[in-house]
C-alpha cells in the first residue's frame, strides 16, 4: 500500500533527523553554497536580498504560446542574472518565475540598491524595447523588484534523486519577494528598515539614492553638485494593504530610473562613496 510506504518512510525520516539535531555555525558572509553534512546550518548576521519578478508573466503563455513565454524568461532571467553578478551578488538563484541576489559585506546595502535600480533601468530602456522587437509581440516585459535585509540561515536540503538545492531560511528573501509583488511594474519596493539604512546612509549616497539628478533626462543641471533638497524627492511611502504577514507596514516606492546622463556619476557615488574622477 503506498500510503503504508510513505507513512512509515516519513517517520524514518523524521527519526534519523531528531538524531542528527541541529549545529548553526556563525559566518560573516554569505556561503557560495550551504553546506550539506550532519545537521550544519550557516548563519549570516546579515546579508541584503534582492528579489526581481517578470510582471504579468502569468499570462503570457496562454496569450501568445509556450515559445514566446519561453523567450520571455530566457531575456529576462538572464539579464537580471547578469546584472546581479555584476553588482557583485555573493549568490544567485531562481525561485518559482523570479529570482533572487543575496549580498553581505561591507558596503553591500549600497551595492544591492544600485543593483535594484539598474535591474529597473535596463529593463526599461534596453531589454523589453529587444524582446519586443525580436520575437514581435505587443506586450510589454516589466519587471517589480523587492529589497529587505537581515538575518539568514542556509543549507542544502532535499533527498538523493529529488533534486538538492540551497534553502535560505529568515525573512530576507521572502520579504524581498513579497515587496516585488506589491511593487507595480518597473518599480523598486523596499523595507522600512532599509530605507532607514538610506536615510542614514553617508551624504553622497543619500544625494545619489534619495534625491534626483534634477535634469530630467536632458543633461542639464548640477547632476550630484546640485545640494540635496534643491531636486525632486525620489521615494514615496506606500501604505502596505492585505494579509501579507509583513512586520512594518509602509514600504518605499522608488518609480524612476537612472538618468540617461547623470546615472552612471549616480551609480559610482552610491556604490563607492566617492565621486567619480575627471
Ligand atoms: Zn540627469
Amino acid at each position: 500500500m503506498i500510503l503504508d510506504e510513505v507513512t512509515a518512510s516519513v517517520a524514518a525520516q523524521l527519526d534519523d533527523q531528531a538524531r542528527l539535531g541541529v549545529r548553526i555555525v556563525n559566518q560573516g558572509d554569505v556561503p557560495e553554497t550551504g553546506p550539506v553534512h550532519g545537521g550544519v546550518w550557516v548563519q549570516v548576521p546579515e546579508a541584503t536580498a534582492v528579489f526581481v519578478d517578470l510582471k504579468g508573466s502569468t499570462g503570457l503563455n496562454s496569450r501568445f504560446g509556450a515559445e514566446t513565454a519561453a523567450h520571455a524568461y530566457n531575456y529576462f532571467n538572464r539579464a537580471m542574472a547578469v546584472i546581479m553578478n555584476g553588482f557583485q551578488a555573493r549568490y544567485v538563484d531562481v525561485q518559482g518565475d523570479g529570482l533572487f541576489g543575496l549580498f553581505s559585506g561591507k558596503g553591500s546595502r549600497f551595492m544591492a540598491a544600485a543593483c535594484a535600480i539598474t535591474m529597473k533601468s535596463q529593463v526599461e530602456t534596453v531589454i523589453a524595447e529587444r524582446f519586443r522587437g525580436d520575437v514581435s509581440i505587443d506586450w510589454q516585459l516589466r519587471a517589480g523588484i523587492g529589497v529587505d535585509r537581515g538575518k539568514l540561515l542556509v543549507r542544502q536540503l532535499g533527498l538523493r534523486g529529488t533534486g538538492i538545492n540551497e534553502v535560505w531560511a529568515g525573512t530576507p528573501v521572502n520579504t524581498a519577494a513579497k515587496l516585488s509583488g506589491v511593487a507595480g511594474p518597473n518599480e523598486v519596493a523596499v523595507s522600512e528598515k532599509v530605507f532607514a539604512d538610506y536615510q542614514q546612509s553617508a551624504k553622497i549616497r543619500q544625494r545619489a539614492l534619495l534625491w534626483s539628478c534634477g535634469c530630467e533626462g536632458n543633461a542639464r543641471g548640477g547632476g550630484l553638485d546640485l545640494p540635496a533638497g534643491r531636486s525632486e524627492y525620489l521615494w514615496q511611502s506606500i501604505a502596505l494593504t492585505g494579509n501579507l504577514g509583513l512586520d512594518f507596514d509602509h514600504a518605499y516606492h522608488l518609480r524612476r530610473s537612472w538618468c540617461q546622463v547623470h546615472g552612471a556619476e549616480f551609480c559610482e557615488a552610491l556604490v563607492t562613496r566617492q565621486r567619480r574622477k575627471g
